[in-house]
């Protein structure tokens, strides 16, 4: 088994752990991704359902729509973490969630 990653958000209430590759590393620019980061779009990639569990406080959760997709984020600093189906992750923010350590690479295929 690869080595786990972990991370958090910025002020560091909410953590995960993933234990499963990462893939299909995206970026998306639609209007709900340059919301939702604060920025030109998302750096985002897939992780398998169950592969992520949050290991401090629980992330604030948005849906959209009323429905079962929506964004996790840190309800203290506002951090974008996840994109959810129901209770589970399904894709993961990179730079901000995946790797926490300034040295740290992550190779998504
Ligand atoms: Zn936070």
């Amino acid at each position: 088994m690869a080595t786990a990653l972990t991370g958090g958000c910025f002020c560091g209430a909410v953590t995960d752990r993933i234990d499963a590759p990462l893939k299909h590393a995206r970026s998306c620019h639609c209007s709900r991704c340059r919301k939702a980061f604060n920025s030109a779009g998302s750096a985002y990639a897939e992780v398998e359902p169950g592969a992520l569990s949050w290991t401090q406080a629980e992330p604030a959760i948005h849906r959209v729509g009323g429905g079962s997709w929506g964004i996790a984020f840190c309800g203290s600093c506002g951090s974008t973490l996840a994109g959810m189906l129901g209770q589970q992750a399904h894709g993961v923010t990179l730079g901000v969630d995946a790797s926490p350590q300034p040295t740290t690479v992550v190779a998504v295929p």
